[in-house]
């Protein structure tokens, strides 16, 4: 690892994806790029960088528009989301670009979508009509910590199934997002029952980590044959150089871990999917309330390093199936 530069202790492995070609698009939408078959099928879409330093999804979008992937039924987009955030990201600072001003996997509900007092929401505004149009959603993420990917699939039976169609990664997470505001993939009909709409987010691994890129792009070719808009020999040579999908698991969240105060501490240094044995086990303090394992194998996904009053500390679940 010598001679990568680093986050703290975290070798930067990846680097950032000159993206300057797919800018313009062909949408009259900065960023996005749609290839119609001129056939009937769904409108299948693939996004990357809803959080600017996460640099997994744009290797993997670059590697599907070198392929030149086109459509064999309905339509497909690629889209690279927070512009912004993407252009600040600096390998000198990675975790600052995040944002530019705020958690853009906050915003889809009307009344942020209706504001335009940040570049997000001015962002989320522009994406709209193009999202209203998206009938099955791969959006592509990474993490803090460099624990096991995982796909976030949503509250709904539709989400896991989606998930199961695609085979990977091995980890799917059913949960119903934060209370600090909606995801991209829980926008309107995505989290509508009686929709088709259907989407998925996978966290590919940690931000910078060099598999994430692999996981990034082995989720998009896997979920792109799922969808039927590619043929089944679809990127056929990179999945066999990235190898076979472990057997899935399914864990539910129970709870999602809301920070209610300034002085908010883990009682241990958790990466995320830990397993916590006993029911009752105290995991963190939120100022003098002690957050405990809600029942025996609680698993820890994704405890956050940043620890500020409103956000999500960590999700609680349990394995199911
Ligand atoms: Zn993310």
């Amino acid at each position: 690892m010598t001679g990568l530069p680093t986050a703290g202790s975290i070798p930067l492995e990846l680097e950032k994806t000159d993206i300057s070609a797919y800018l313009t698009g062909n949408t009259g939408i900065r960023g996005v790029t749609t290839f119609d078959s001129g056939k009937p099928g769904p409108h299948v879409a693939i996004t990357a960088v809803v959080h600017g330093n996460e640099l997994c999804g744009p290797i993997a979008l670059d590697w599907l528009f070198r392929q030149q992937v086109r459509p064999v039924a309905g339509r497909l987009s690629l889209a690279f989301v927070n512009l912004d955030a993407y252009e600040l990201y600096d390998p000198a600072d990675p975790f600052a670009s995040r944002w530019a001003d705020e958690d853009m996997n906050r915003l889809w509900q009307a009344e942020t979508l209706d504001d335009d007092s940040t570049r997000e929401r001015r962002r989320a505004r522009e994406l709209r009509p193009f999202v209203d149009t998206v009938d099955l959603l791969l959006d592509l993420h990474s993490m803090q910590n460099a624990t096991d990917p995982l796909t976030l699939s949503g509250p709904l039976e539709k989400g896991r199934e989606l998930a199961r169609a695609v085979g990977y990664p091995a980890l799917v997470v059913t949960d119903k997002g934060h209370a600090a505001g909606k995801r991209m993939r829980d926008y309107a009909g995505f989290s509508d029952p009686q929709s088709p709409k259907n989407a998925l987010l996978v966290e590919c691994g940690q931000h910078w980590e060099k598999s994430s890129a692999d996981v990034a792009l082995a989720t998009s070719i896997r979920f792109l044959r799922a969808t039927g808009v590619v043929d089944a020999a679809f990127g056929a040579a990179e999945l066999a150089r990235i190898g076979a999908p472990a057997p899935q698991s399914f864990i539910e969240i129970v709870e999602p871990v809301t920070i209610m105060t300034d002085d908010f501490r883990f009682e241990g240094d958790f990466l995320g999917q830990e397993v916590i044995e006993k029911a009752g086990t105290v995991i963190a303090r939120d100022g003098d309330r002690p957050i405990v394992a809600p029942h025996d194998r609680t698993v820890l996904i994704m405890p956050s390093k940043r620890l500020t009053k409103g956000m999500t500390a960590v999700r609680l679940g349990r394995f199911v199936e």
